[in-house]
């Protein structure tokens, strides 16, 4: 299944609207500075500056709580900006946590995509559209809401800065769009996990058999299940965080039904469900099959994240014996 399939043959063009984002006024003054950024007290500013760098940002090792925390709840602006609009976004931030005296560091020795002046996208437009993305998450949710599209925003860019010499293009277009495309809510949907493993696991025999690439519309819908189900795949004081959040608001869903009267769907009991043996079992049949496919495409992703989630699965399984108590109802 191509990115094209999903897509009904539009072109990521006209699927994403990228003409809305355009600026189409040259002479527009443009700024690359936030307006929530300038509010920031100056120890803040520094410490994002810091954890937003274009280094940092990479990092499998991310911590998204972090930023929401130094920004008040904004981690999927400030980090859709961030990515997006970078390198303008880590010039400008590091311009204004710099001294008057130093001067600001050049564009040219800044790292990032480029993509705004590579596709003539307007900065204000596009912090305007992530700004009313992020306002139409539901705060409620303990696990689906706008921190989430902010961690798998950064993973699929930690994702893609891992692609190395490896055959596999994908190109700029695609890039923005997709990870454009990670700051709304419509991907975290339910996806055929076995069948898009398996159409991954045929594609790359083909790759290793006639040494072809690998498009970016080949991979980018296994790349975006991925990326949202990279939570349990993270360092493990991240992964139990994302997992007592996931099962918060499961839980959560439990009680409703309880309270209509419904059948509660499966997880959702808070009385039943324990929470190691849940990650067990998602780890092993839905992350750990989705990495390894993964790692046969990119060497990085084989090297340095799936050690995390052999480890992380080995936590859980030791956790396992621990559960006879019911934890589970402390966890509201
Ligand atoms: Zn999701």
């Amino acid at each position: 299944m191509g990115f094209q399939k999903i897509i009904k043959n539009q072109t990521l063009e006209e699927v994403f609207q990228l003409g809305d984002l355009r600026d189409l006024s040259a002479v527009a003054e443009k700024s690359y500075v936030l307006e929530e950024w300038t509010v920031l007290a100056p120890d803040r500013q520094r410490q994002l500056a810091a954890l937003l760098s274009w280094e940092s940002l990479s990092k499998w090792t991310f911590d998204v709580f972090e930023v929401n925390r130094l920004t008040n709840g904004q981690a999927l602006l400030f980090m859709g900006w961030a990515i997006l609009a970078s390198p303008h976004a880590q010039q400008a931030m590091q311009t204004s946590v710099l001294p008057a005296v130093v001067s600001s560091p050049s564009l040219d020795d800044t790292d990032g995509y480029g993509f705004l002046e590579n596709m003539d996208i307007s900065p204000s437009i596009l912090c305007n559209f992530i700004r009313s993305i992020e306002k139409d998450y539901n705060k409620e949710n303990a696990y689906h809401n706008s921190v989430h599209a902010a961690d798998v925003l950064q993973s699929m860019h930690s994702i893609l800065t891992r692609i190395g010499d490896e055959r596999i293009v994908i190109t700029e277009l695609e890039s923005f769009s997709i990870l454009l495309h990670l700051l709304s809510g419509t991907v975290h949907r339910r996806v055929e996990h076995f069948s898009l493993v398996r159409e991954l696991q045929c594609l790359q025999l083909k790759h290793s058999q006639d040494s072809t690439e690998v498009s970016g519309t080949d991979l980018l819908p296994f790349l975006l299940h991925a990326a949202d189900i990279s939570g349990s795949a993270r360092p493990r004081r991240t992964a139990v965080e994302w997992t007592d959040r996931v099962l918060s608001e499961f839980f959560a869903q439990g009680d409703k039904e309880k309270k209509l009267g419904l059948p509660v769907s499966p997880l959702c009991d808070r009385a039943e469900t324990k929470r190691a043996q849940s990650q067990v079992g998602f780890i092993k049949f839905v992350v750990q099959p989705t990495f390894e496919v993964l790692g046969m495409f990119i060497s990085k992703v084989e090297e340095e994240i799936n050690p995390i989630i052999a480890s992380n699965l080995e936590m859980w399984e030791d956790d396992i014996a621990l559960e006879h108590t019911d934890w589970g109802v402390s966890i509201v």
